[in-house]
């Protein structure tokens, strides 16, 4: 028998998440409702690529990292518009996207001259990238208007398509005043450009009504860690937005047994009993991807009573408290994180990070199982 310990993957919840957010934009914004791209990089948030495109395949379009991935999406069958958010990183990359007709941001001079000096670059979509305060990647505002003329000219020449433009926010999901002022410069710098726009990402597409007030022709949002089921908000769970957790990590128990009061638990005996306690051993470690410095307390659910870590976490194995299932014996069902158990965003928060990380953490050791 292989080793107890699964991710599976709810393809059922995926296309859910994504009604859900086009309903919440079509009520926000009924006259100009802007389209998806469901965000899909490191494979599907750590999904697998296969179970998104299964769940997105209602999306409008599906936006990526990686050429492989996109290529990828192709030979699975998706007939709609791709785009890389980083773009393209070498000349021989533009073959691939004219190939297999992949968008990608421009967000660099140096792609410029790649596309300058190609001879075979044919109508790739493009969104031009400004940086309106992130530092991440994009044009300066005061370099963004040269950028965006250099794509209308390689426009007339039939090297690219469509030609967007794009901002990243930085703090949608904390401080609206940076959100709103971030949008300020993005409106300044495209005064009067015409094309399709996309700014928003999860945090934003969420927010009622912020890419309602944004005007595109037509305007794409990039919602990506809420389509999994989890919240790009620290203190708004995911639930209370109807969405529903895609990966549901589970495991079982390996081993229980009793541990006196005043014996100590795992490496480095962080976790000693306060009282005689019963502790069970789960075949879950930090090699399955489940966060070493996740602390004592962490919640964790038991043949479906909720419980904790205790100790640290190894690299094959933690311990649970089984107090509050006094029942539990070997075999016993866990869920770490997902459906009947913790969300991933209470176990993230125990740990100091974001359910971003744990998602896309989980090691290919680990078996899937897509429903
Ligand atoms: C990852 C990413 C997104 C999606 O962000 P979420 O917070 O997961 O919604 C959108 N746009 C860009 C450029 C990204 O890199």
């Amino acid at each position: 028998m292989p080793r107890p310990i699964l991710a599976t993957i709810d393809t059922e919840a995926l296309s859910h998440n994504l009604h859900t957010v086009a309903d919440r934009l079509r009520q926000d914004a009924p006259g100009a409702t802007p389209f998806i791209w469901a965000v899909i990089k490191a494979r599907g948030y750590g999904h697998g690529l296969e179970a998104a495109l299964a769940g997105f395949d209602q999306a409008d379009g599906l936006a990526m990292l990686d050429l492989e991935e996109a290529v990828r999406c192709r030979e699975l069958g998706w007939t709609g518009p791709l785009l890389l958010l980083e773009g393209f990183f070498e000349p021989a990359d533009l073959d691939v996207l004219v190939h297999y007709h992949i968008g990608a941001a421009l967000h660099c001079t140096e792609q410029f001259d790649m596309l300058e000096s190609s001879p075979v670059a044919r109508q790739i979509d493009a969104f031009v990238k400004l940086n309106t305060g992130m530092h991440r990647l994009g044009f300066q505002p005061d370099e963004f208007r040269a950028a965006h003329v250099r794509a209308l000219a390689l426009q007339a020449d039939g090297v690219l398509g469509q030609v967007g433009t794009m901002t990243h926010f930085a703090r949608a999901d904390d401080d609206p005043a940076v959100t709103r002022d971030q949008i300020d410069c993005f409106l300044r710098a495209t005064d009067g450009l015409s094309g399709p726009v996309s700014l928003c990402n999860s945090a934003a597409t969420l927010t009622p009504g912020l890419a309602a007030g944004i005007a595109g022709d037509p305007q794409w949002v990039r919602p990506g860690i809420c389509l999994y089921g989890a919240s790009p908000f620290a203190d708004r769970p995911a639930d209370t937005f109807g969405l529903r957790p895609a990966m549901t990590l589970s495991a079982r128990l390996i081993g229980v047994h009793r541990v006196p009061a005043g014996e100590s638990v795992g490496y480095g005996h962080t976790f000693r009993a306060p009282r005689d306690m019963r502790v069970g051993i789960v075949a879950c470690g930090y090699a399955d991807g489940y966060p070493r410095h996740a602390p004592s307390g962490t919640p964790v659910v038991v043949d479906g009573v909720r419980s904790r870590l205790v100790g640290r976490v190894s690299m094959d194995m933690l311990a649970v408290d089984l107090d509050p299932v006094p029942g539990a014996a070997v075999g016993a069902p866990v869920v770490l994180w997902g459906q009947g158990g913790p969300s991933v965003d209470e176990v993230a928060t125990a740990c100091g990070t974001i359910g971003y990380e744990l998602l896309t953490a989980v090691t290919p050791r680990v078996p899937r199982r897509v429903l």
